[in-house]
């Protein structure tokens, strides 16, 4: 087991979020630590230094980039063992997540240095909780690779997992993987997250199919994006489909033809499909109005 407790003679190494757009989204604790820290590891130290300078602080930084990521791991280590206190912040959101900050918690770690976390942003948290797709059980798989086969192939190794997918992904290949997506995982619901917190944030909300049209026109896909895919249909051994295409408009219906009231058949349709009651009642509404507009 890793020992983590605070050691006396040794430094704090702190990972600190910073905003993914908005600055408002800073926090307070994130503040107070990067203006009491001796060093600020950072990405890039003129985008920090903006950011430090904004908020009126100054501090000492130092570049930790992917480059020079495991030097640095070193380096820093040392100094953390001399005792100093040392912040590793990432160009935007959290260290470590698709950033460099792995390493240097590794190094802090097998030293025994305490290892901080002062959680903020992170993109892929904001896409899925605003994605109105299925929360509790989801899987992040960082960027999705950049060549066609590879893509596939880890669509492929993903196809039958029960959770909602997670991935960041280029302007220039989100109409490529939507439609990929949509080859090797079947139709799904989806959504597109871009520019969260920024002036220009939209969530897209649809079909992999329309999602993967509306992505190919030019300009539709600047700045950032995450995209998150809803899970896999699994056709219960009952016939029942599961999961959040299985059609809830269609089981209620089938229930309230047996005799259930709308209510019951709904409780009963939410269970039998793996949904809360609030998910299945909003899709109900969502495919009633969906098959209303297609009439
Ligand atoms: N460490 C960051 C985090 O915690 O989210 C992620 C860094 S990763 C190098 C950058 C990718 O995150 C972008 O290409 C995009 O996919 C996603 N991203 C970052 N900011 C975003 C935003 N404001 N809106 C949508 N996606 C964003």
């Amino acid at each position: 087991m890793q020992h983590w407790a605070m050691s006396q003679a040794k430094g704090t190494l702190y990972l600190v979020a910073t905003p993914i757009g908005n600055l408002e989204d800073i926090t307070r604790r994130a503040l107070r630590v990067l203006a009491e820290v001796e060093v600020v590891a950072c990405e890039d130290t003129r985008r920090t230094r903006a950011l430090l300078e904004h908020f009126g602080i100054r501090a000492k930084t130092v570049s930790y980039h992917e480059h020079n990521e495991r030097e640095r791991a070193a380096e820093l280590a040392a100094l953390l063992e001399r005792g100093a206190a040392v912040a590793v912040v990432s160009d935007a959101g959290t260290p470590g997540i698709n950033d460099p900050g792995y390493r240097i918690v590794c190094a802090a770690a097998e030293r025994g240095i305490n290892v901080v976390p002062v959680p903020g942003p992170s993109a892929f948290v904001a896409a899925l909780t605003a994605s109105g797709l299925p929360t509790d059980e989801f899987y992040f798989g960082g960027f999705l690779p950049a060549r066609a086969h590879a893509r596939r192939q880890k669509l492929a190794a993903l196809r039958d997992l029960r959770a909602t997918l997670v991935f960041y992904e280029a302007p220039h290949r989100i109409a490529l993987a939507l439609a990929d997506a949509r080859e090797i995982l079947g139709e799904r619901e989806a959504a597109v997250a871009r520019e969260l917190t920024k002036i220009h944030e939209e969530v897209v909300r649809g079909r992999l199919g329309d999602l993967a049209a509306r992505f190919s026109i030019e300009g539709a896909a600047r700045g950032e994006l995450v995209l998150v895919i809803d899970r896999v249909v699994i056709e219960e051994e009952s016939g029942v489909e599961e999961g959040a295409t299985a059609s809830v408009a269609v089981r209620v219906a089938a229930l309230e033809a047996e005799g259930l009231d709308q209510r019951a058949a709904l409780k009963r349709a939410a269970r039998e499909l793996g949904l809360t009651r609030d998910e299945a009642y909003r899709r109900l509404t969502s495919e009633r109005a969906r098959s209303k507009s297609e009439n």
